[in-house]
């Protein structure tokens, strides 16, 4: 019994995903704002000769000294420069001796303290040309702050002996810059490579985009094969989270090797970036070209369902599933011979009929497995954040499940019955990382 129920369950799992991901459209909860570590002052040290890092806990932020003054990579965000300047003090050197401001790329957690920084020290801000007017942008969360040099790919930027290299690496922004510069240390040249950023963020779109930003996909082509022909000792990005600082500053001892020469570190994290980027574009290219053969678009719209009582089934979807339900015409009508409701909650809608010589739903299908034994549509399903979490708060108010959570490698999924007997799956998707 339970073999053949597993069968039949492993044989649905394509449309159950599918519906689940038809059915993705509820308000995901806020996405998680940042990272504790954005904010999180640590001292400043030294990386390697006059290389010096003064960012926080996660948001990098180089110094580069020189005897006519100092290069500074990256501002974090305006509340992280008071963090900055104390980093830069603590290890001896001026706040005003800053004479050039640089960047990894236009996003707020490296760039939005620009303007503060340039206005305190008045050094020079110098930014790769597709970056320029997102820099420059008054836009809430920019920086707003006047560009004084444009930079181009493999522009060079100097300062009393520190010759650093403005690589373009687009894609995470068309200007996201990746530096380069020799430093010599203990009679040693390194090759120090700052990564600008390799990551898709969530809600890029690679494929189709035809208004914002066309070329990205080809940029990022662009981008890893530039950053798999970088030579690398010191291996350094515009986040501590891309070269694992959490885990090698505490290896930076006297005496031991520098844990920031790291090539093969480098090397590994380029090739593990690429291969993310390669899966979404080849997810995104198979999510556009699905509908090819069809000349029209469609949307998910609703599922129907026929209850016996849809005064009881609002209320059970309502108290359930956070749904919102209005009965068409004005209030239930006992009498009516047929009444019609929409359920809403987001982009999902269920639609319930209540027919007067209706015929009950059999028993069969109120169990999934043996539902799957009788052709037709047989379940539909939300995707949730903590299945086992959901489950708690649904039994606590007393739901009926129709099938306990099976755990799988890639999801996790369990059905519940609804106060008239249909099927819902809870599907969870897992995420890699
Ligand atoms: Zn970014
Ligand atoms: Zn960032």
């Amino acid at each position: 019994m339970r073999a053949a129920l597993l069968a039949v369950l492993k044989a649905c799992t394509t449309p159950v995903v599918i519906l689940a991901s038809l059915a993705a459209v509820l308000p995901s909860a806020a996405r998680a704002q940042g990272n504790p570590d954005w904010h999180r002052a640590i001292p400043g040290f030294k990386i390697a000769g006059n290389l010096y890092y003064v960012g926080t806990a996660d948001l990098a932020v180089y110094l580069i000294t020189t005897p006519q003054g100092n290069i500074l990579i990256n501002s974090d965000f305006k509340q992280d420069v008071p963090a900055i300047r104390k980093s830069i003090e603590g290890l001896g050197f001026k706040y005003g001796d800053i004479k050039i401001i640089l960047i990894s790329h236009a996003h707020g957690d490296h760039d939005e303290g620009v303007g503060v920084i340039k206005a305190e020290t008045r050094a020079q801000l110098m930014v790769m040309d597709a970056d320029v007017a997102a820099v420059e942008s008054t836009a809430a969360g920019r920086p707003g702050a006047k560009v004084d040099r444009v930079l181009h790919d493999r522009d060079t930027v100097e300062l009393g002996g520190a010759k650093l290299t403005a690589r373009l690496t687009p894609g995470h922004t068309p200007g996201c810059t990746t530096w380069t510069m020799p430093v010599v240390d203990g009679g040693r040249t390194l090759n120090a490579v700052i990564v600008g950023s390799p990551n898709v963020n969530p809600g890029y779109v690679l494929v189709g985009d035809k208004r914002n930003y066309p070329e990205i996909a080809g940029d990022y082509v662009t981008t890893f094969a530039l950053l798999k022909s970088l030579p690398v000792d010191l291996f350094l990005g515009a986040h501590g989270a891309y070269f694992n600082l959490k885990d090698k500053l505490p290896k930076m001892t006297a005496g031991s090797t520098n844990p920031f020469i790291d090539p093969a570190g480098y090397k590994a994290y380029v090739a593990e970036r690429e291969q993310a980027f390669e899966k979404e574009l080849t997810k995104e290219t198979a999510d556009a070209h699905a509908g090819d053969t069809v000349g029209f678009d469609i949307a998910w719209n609703h599922v129907a369902l026929s209850v016996p009582n849809i005064a009881e089934s609002i209320a059970w979807y309502e108290k359930m599933l956070g749904f919102k339900g209005v009965v068409r015409g004005g209030q239930p009508n006992p009498n009516a011979r047929q009444q019609v409701a929409d359920l809403r909650r987001g982009n999902v809608t269920i639609e319930l009929f209540q027919l007067a010589d209706a015929t009950p739903l059999p028993e069969s299908r109120k169990n999934p497995s043996d539902d799957f034994r009788t052709h037709g549509v047989k379940h539909f399903g939300f995707e949730v954040k903590n299945l086992p979490a959901v489950l708690a708060e649904l039994k606590a108010k007393g739901v009926k499940m129709a099938f306990e959570m099976r755990d799988a490698p890639t999801e996790r999924f369990a059905f519940i019955s609804d106060n008239a007997g249909n099927a819902i799956e809870l599907i969870e998707h897992k995420t890699a990382r």
